[in-house]
């Protein structure tokens, strides 16, 4: 719905690639303000003349911070009120991640993904969660992964720390409602990105054949589509939900159950 989003202050973590830019493009075309926030000025700096490009260029703004150091989490909430006087809705989106088996991750590799994903969520959660207190309002979304709740061999550092997450969303939903705040989780399914690709999730052709065969629909799916279910539970629209997983995956997380020995025995 365009202009759903008018008069609204959105910050989007790691919004500078990937499906956090385009939900940050996502948002800013339907009328909000936005403020893409990660590390790299060579990330936000694009994304930002992009999203410029659907709105107006005042109503973006780019705050290098890395989420691991509240210091600079407060510093980005600072300049988005400076900037916006307000903050309406948090997308915790920025992450690492990496394939490597269990018996083989180092300390230093566990570190790097938990402190982005757990307490980076925490830290601008509960930062934001403060001002948005003040106001009375405001919607928190973490974008997580099913394996959250599924596991999932080869990134026991990423599962942990999104299950974290998973659970920091149910908790502070049932803390903060009667604040006005909405928390809530989405996992989406598999995109190729150019994270994803170099990560070594999905980076040949092969391995994206694997990953389609055993998601039921068929397919994987992409950031705009992604963007747009994040932005449903960002909007008025969902305004009743809350503490809440969303997840648009095409199945994948059920799993192929018998399908695959059934196949097999029948050749
Ligand atoms: P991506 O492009 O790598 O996005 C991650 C973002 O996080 C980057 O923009 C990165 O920017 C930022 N970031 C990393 N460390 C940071 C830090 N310390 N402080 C601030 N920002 C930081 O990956 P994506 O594929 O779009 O993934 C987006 C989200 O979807 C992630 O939460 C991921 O777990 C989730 N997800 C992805 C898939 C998939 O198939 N791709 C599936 C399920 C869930 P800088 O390098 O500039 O900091």
């Amino acid at each position: 719905m365009p202009n759903q989003f008018e008069g609204q202050v959105a910050i989007v973590t790691g919004g500078g690639t990937g499906l956090g830019k385009a939900m940050a493009l996502n948002l800013a075309r339907n009328g909000a303000k936005v403020v893409i926030a990660s590390r790299k000025l060579e990330n936000l700096n694009p994304a930002k003349e992009e999203i410029a490009k659907v709105t107006k260029a005042e109503q973006v703004i780019a705050c290098q911070t890395d989420v691991r150091d509240p210091e600079q989490v407060q510093n980005l909430i600072n300049q988005t009120k400076e900037k916006f006087g307000r903050i309406d809705i948090l997308i915790n989106n920025a992450a690492g991640n990496f394939a490597v088996p269990s018996e083989k991750l180092t300390p230093n590799g566990w570190k790097a993904v938990v402190e982005i994903v757990l307490n980076g969520t925490w830290f601008c959660s509960s930062i934001a969660g403060q001002e948005m207190i003040k106001q009375g309002s405001g919607c928190i979304l973490n974008i997580i992964a099913t394996y959250a709740w599924t596991g999932a061999p080869g990134v026991v550092h990423s599962a942990s720390a999104k299950a974290g997450v998973l659970a920091m969303t149910r908790t502070l939903a049932a803390e903060w409602g009667h604040y006005g705040i909405r928390v809530n989780a989405f996992a989406p399914g598999a995109m190729v990105t150019e994270a994803a690709s170099k990560n070594l999730l999905f980076d040949t052709e092969k391995a994206q054949e694997q990953v389609r065969k055993k998601i039921p629909l068929g397919r994987v799916t992409s950031v705009e589509e992604m963007a747009e279910l994040a932005a449903f539970l960002c909007s008025p629209k969902a305004a009743f939900i809350t503490g809440d997983v969303m997840t648009a995956d095409g199945g994948n997380w059920l799993g192929r159950g018998f399908m695959d020995l059934m196949e097999h025995a029948s050749g």
